[in-house]
Parts: structure tokens; C-alpha cells; sequence
């Protein structure tokens, strides 16, 4: 039996990352009322350990076992470690599951404010009409029902406020943007970016990135000290737990809700209108109902299209809003898995463990499959490459003693790059509800089909290649280059299964991320993407979401909600 929470708010903004916090911020600095329901915890910088060394924690951030007890998933990727593990989710309370012979690792669960953008990697590229209008180019799936003319004032938008660093390099397929100046390179990333470019014509770049260089609101610029993924005092690079969030709390029109599990969109009696949510109080397990005059769904893409899976209703048995019957379809996320590394001279640079360090480095733009070049043939679309220089210790010096601290303290400089490349959205990944399995809060849970395509198989392949290619081509030595499968491990950018379109019958939301059924909602995380480019998405998720609220305020203005 669920209690009601009767407080009439004008919009409930499920989840408090990065789509949510400009959802909350947008719409509360303009005046409505908004109730933020977050499943997590609130995030403040007592929580943040940037600064601490690891032998002040209990088990030194060697323990791995430790965290895996309670994260098996969460813990394969390195930013769920001894310092933020209990920022993600509890793996065994809030299971998912998969077919035994397609293996998908849900990771970045997190369950604070601020959502993944608490330990996200910070790169941020606009996508372009390449990639928008990919399937007239190409002829493979649609055509975003927009075009970068359309976003690009809310990219700007959102640059200026997030702080981007980076570079112009004039690049069509990857517009520049309103950056703060660039992050140096190092001497090595120099070399390699003028070696690749004068022989292989590839534009090697200093990563766009989430961090300051400049002070803004408040915020201060990066001072290198590192570890990003374990927060940042001087809230120095984009968590939209200090910055979206905490904007849209201080006009005093957002609540924030914490540890409030939305489990449903509750629909009004003739079923067209959603009414509010139904959500689970973590804390102290009691349902709660919250009514409002609009719900839009931040709570990134899988857990977004769960709520609406759970929502289903006599009018939408396959799930709410489900009325083309693509809703959890089209799975993507980015391949990961090619790439290489090698030497490169020292130039002076020593070894460290406690110096500075950039938190980032370098980005290799898309050079497959380009509007003015001819159609590369093993595969469609692209990737593009991240990537750093790095200067270690030689740890495998032979020797002991005197010997042994001589040789070790002789650097050991090498670049890595790892592409991350576009996955075509195929009907048969995708995401359902398990019927047989529910999460400690009562709530069944997804199961995940997902699996690498022919396709994904080539670019995976090129990628390692090509990475060769460009060691080879700046003078690396020991080049070491792999190719992997995906799966498990896609890149924690998974999108597409509530896709936009401009006909009902193949898609879920419109241009606006409103839901083709019912008016008053909306999902403004990826869920939404039409396709998945192979540029980062977080920054067209911010940009969409602004454009979005704008467009639902006006739609609310002229009551055509
Ligand atoms: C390690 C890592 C590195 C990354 N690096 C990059 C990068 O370099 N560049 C890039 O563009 N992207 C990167 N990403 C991806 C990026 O973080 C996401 O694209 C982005 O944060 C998604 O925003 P979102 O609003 O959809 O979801 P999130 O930011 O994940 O926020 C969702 C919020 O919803 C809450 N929630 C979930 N379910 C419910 C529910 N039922 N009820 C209430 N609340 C709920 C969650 O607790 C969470 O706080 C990275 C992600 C990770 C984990
Ligand atoms: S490296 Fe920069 S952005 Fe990252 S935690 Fe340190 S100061 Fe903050």
C-alpha cells in the first residue's frame, strides 16, 4: 500500500546526473516547481578523497576482494574502488541478468547525486549533420529527426557553463566548440600528433574535456592533482552534483529527493495523462506516491526504460509509451576493445608517484567513412581513439641493490590509445524486464541482450590496426597493439532503446524527447539517441535536455500539455 505525497509540482525530474541536473536547472532558474527524485545518496565534498594517498585506507586500494564482495560488477571497472565504492550501486541487491551466452556488464551504477558524472571520464565532442543524417549517407538504419543546426546553440550553451577544454582544429565531423584553453600536451603526444598528421593526415588532438582551465562560477581551475574519479574539491572538473544540481536547489524550486527508487509512472483514470510516480523510500523501504503535471525520466537509459517497462498498463501491455513496440529495441553502446601503445624517448620527463598528473591527454578524431571520402569496405560508420602519454618507473629493471634503484629510476615513457567506435543499432540487443527476478525493493529487474555484429567485429580489428599504423608512423618502438571482442565490456555509453523519430510507428519520442503517446512525458538520457555516433555522449545529452525543457515550457506556456 503506497502513501501519497500531495505537493503539486509542475514537473518530477527522475534522476539527478547529468541529463537530470540540467532538466532541474533549466526549469526551476525559469521558474517551476520541480521535485528531483534521486535514487542515490546526496553527494557533498566531505565524501570527495582526490587528495588522499592510498596506505591511509584500511586495505592501501589493493583489496580488491573486498569490494567485490557487494560489487562483482561495478568493481571491473576501475573507478569503483576502496575510495568511492559505495557511491555504486550493490550489485546483489540490484541485480540485472543476461542470456548465459551474451554476458554485458552493467557498469557505472551509481547511487548519489550527480549520477555517473561523479566518476565519468569528462571527454565532451559535439556530434555533427555526419552523424545525425548517417543513414542517408550511408543507408543503414534513420536519420536523427534533427540536425546540428538545431542543437548547436544549446551545445554553446552548455559548453559555457560546463567548462570544455580543448582546442579548434576545424574539423567538419567534429564541430569546435566554445572551448577554455587547451591542457598542454606532453613531448611525446607532440611528436605523435605532428608525425600522424603529416603521414597519415589524422588529426590527433588535446582531449575536449569536463575540466577547467579557467575559473567559472565559482569553480576553480584544475590544479592536476589526478584522480577526478574520486571528486574534486575545488570542483574543478563538470559533476552535476556541484554545478546543475546545486544551481537548481538554490533557487528554491527544486526539492531534492534522495534515496527515492522510482519503481513506476502512474497514469491518470483514462490512461493518457501520467499523474506522478510511484517510488520506494530506500531508507525505510515505505512506497510513496508524488503527483505533478509532468514526469520526465533522467535516470540513464537503461534504468529509464526499466521504469517504463514496469509501467505497463491494459492500454500499454508491452511497456508505457510502447505503442510502435520499439521501446527497449536498439540497444548500443561503444566498442572498446582495439587499440595499442609503444615507446617513445623520455625528453626529460621523470617518473613519479605522488606529482602532478593531467588528468588528460589526447584524442584521435574519426578519419573512416567521412562525408568527402570514398566508403571504407570492411565496415560503415567510425571510431575515434583516447588516449595520454604516461611516464613510469622501470618497474621490471633486472638487478638488485644499487643496481636495481638505478636502473628503476631510468624512465619508461609510452603513449596508449584506445578507440572507441560506433555500434549500428540492431533489434536484437535489447533490453526486457526479467520475469523471474526482483531487486531487494521489490522491483523486477532488466535483462540485457547484447552482442557485438559483424560490424562492430571489423571496426574492433581496425582498430588495433590502425593503432599500429600510428605508433608506427610517429617512431614508437615496442608497439603492442590488440583486438579484442567487446563483450562483456562495451564503454559505459549505452543508448538508443527509447529512440526518437519522427514517425510514431518506429519510434518512441519525438524530436523534443516528449513520448509519442502521452504528452506529459518525456525521457531526456540517452535513451532517446537515434543512433549512437562514436563520439562521447554526454555532452549532446546535456545539450538535447536544454533544448527539450525548452521546448516542453513552451509547450506548457500554451497549454498543450
Ligand atoms: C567511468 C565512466 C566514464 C565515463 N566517461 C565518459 C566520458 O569521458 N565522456 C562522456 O561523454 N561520457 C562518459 N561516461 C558516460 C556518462 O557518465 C553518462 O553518459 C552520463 O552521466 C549519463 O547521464 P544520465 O543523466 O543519463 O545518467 P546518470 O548520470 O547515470 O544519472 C542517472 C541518475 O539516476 C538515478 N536513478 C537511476 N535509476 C533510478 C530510479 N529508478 N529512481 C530514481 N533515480 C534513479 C541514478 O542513481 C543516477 O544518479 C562515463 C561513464 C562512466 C561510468
Ligand atoms: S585533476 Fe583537476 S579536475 Fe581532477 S580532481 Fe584534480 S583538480 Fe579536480
Amino acid at each position: 500500500m503506497s502513501q501519497q505525497k500531495d505537493h503539486s509540482y509542475d514537473v518530477i525530474v527522475v534522476g539527478s546526473g547529468a541529463s537530470g541536473g540540467w532538466a532541474c536547472k533549466r526549469l526551476a532558474e525559469a521558474g517551476l516547481k520541480v521535485a528531483l527524485l534521486e535514487a542515490g545518496r546526496p553527494q557533498s565534498d566531505k565524501n570527495f578523497t582526490e587528495h588522499q594517498p592510498a596506505f591511509e585506507l584500511k586495505y592501501r586500494n589493493r583489496a580488491k576482494e573486498i569490494v567485490r564482495k557487494t560489487r562483482p560488477i561495478q568493481v571491473k571497472f576501475g573507478v569503483c574502488n576502496e575510495y568511492t565504492y559505495n557511491w555504486f550501486v550493490n550489485d546483489l541487491e540490484e541485480p540485472y541478468t543476461t542470456p548465459a551466452d551474451k554476458p554485458f556488464n552493467w557498469m557505472g551504477r551509481l547511487r548519489m547525486t550527480g549520477g555517473r558524472t561523479n566518476v565519468w571520464g569528462r571527454v565532451s565532442l559535439r556530434f555533427s549533420d555526419l552523424d545525425f543524417k548517417s543513414a542517408s549517407l550511408d543507408g543503414y538504419g534513420e536519420n536523427w529527426p534533427l540536425g546540428y543546426k538545431e542543437i548547436e546553440p544549446y551545445y554553446d550553451l552548455v559548453e559555457k557553463y560546463v567548462g570544455i577544454t580543448g582546442s579548434a582544429e576545424g574539423l567538419e565531423h567534429l564541430p569546435d566548440g566554445q572551448f577554455q584553453p587547451p591542457v598542454p600536451l606532453t613531448c611525446q603526444e607532440i611528436l605523435f600528433r605532428n608525425r600522424v598528421k603529416e603521414k597519415l593526415g589524422r588529426t590527433v588532438m588535446p582531449t575536449r574535456s569536463a575540466n577547467l582551465t579557467k575559473p567559472i562560477n565559482g569553480r576553480g581551475p584544475c590544479h592536476y592533482c589526478g584522480p577526478c574519479e574520486r571528486g574534486c574539491m575545488t570542483h574543478s572538473y563538470f559533476n552535476s552534483a556541484f554545478t546543475t544540481v546545486a544551481d537548481a536547489v538554490a533557487t528554491g524550486n527544486c526539492t531534492l529527493i534522495s534515496n527515492a527508487m522510482v519503481y513506476k509512472v502512474l497514469m491518470d483514470s483514462d490512461g493518457n495523462r501520467a499523474r506522478g510516480v510511484l517510488y520506494v523510500d530506500r531508507s525505510t523501504r515505505q512506497a510513496l506516491e508524488i503527483n505533478t503535471r509532468t514526469v520526465i525520466l533522467c535516470a540513464q537509459s537503461q534504468e529509464s526504460v526499466r521504469i517504463l517497462l514496469n509501467s505497463a498498463t491494459p492500454q500499454y501491455a508491452n511497456g508505457l509509451a510502447n505503442s510502435s513496440g520499439v521501446l527497449g529495441h536498439y540497444l548500443t553502446a561503444h566498442v572498446r576493445s582495439g587499440g595499442g601503445r609503444g615507446e617513445f624517448p623520455a625528453f626529460g620527463a621523470k617518473p613519479s608517484l605522488g606529482g602532478p598528473k593531467k588528468p588528460l591527454g589526447i584524442y584521435i578524431a574519426r578519419f573512416r567513412n567521412l562525408a568527402n571520402t570514398p566508403p571504407y569496405k570492411k565496415f560503415l560508420r567510425g571510431f575515434g581513439y583516447e588516449g595520454a602519454a604516461s611516464t613510469e618507473f622501470n618497474w621490471d629493471a633486472p638487478g638488485f641493490s644499487e643496481t636495481y634503484k638505478k636502473a628503476l629510476l631510468e624512465p619508461r615513457t609510452s603513449i596508449d590509445i584506445t578507440g572507441f567506435g560506433e555500434v549500428l543499432p540492431r533489434w536484437d540487443n535489447f533490453v526486457e524486464l526479467d520475469p523471474t527476478v526482483k531487486d531487494i525493493y521489490g522491483i523486477p529487474v532488466l535483462k540485457i541482450h547484447m552482442s557485438d555484429g559483424e560490424n562492430e567485429r571489423a571496426m574492433i580489428q581496425d582498430m588495433g590496426d590502425s593503432a599500429g599504423e600510428m605508433l608506427e608512423a610517429a617512431g614508437a618502438k615496442n608497439i603492442r597493439t590488440y583486438a579484442h571482442p567487446s563483450a562483456p565490456r562495451w564503454a559505459l555509453h549505452e543508448a538508443g532503446i527509447a529512440r526518437m523519430g519522427g514517425d510514431p510507428k518506429k519510434s518512441v519520442l519525438n524530436q523534443f524527447q516528449q513520448t509519442h503517446d502521452i504528452k506529459n512525458l518525456f525521457i531526456m538520457d540517452a535513451s532517446g539517441f537515434t543512433s549512437n555516433p562514436c563520439q562521447n555522449p554526454t555532452l549532446t545529452i546535456m545539450a538535447l535536455c536544454v533544448r527539450s525543457c525548452d521546448y516542453l515550457m513552451s509547450e506548457l506556456k500554451r497549454n498543450a500539455i
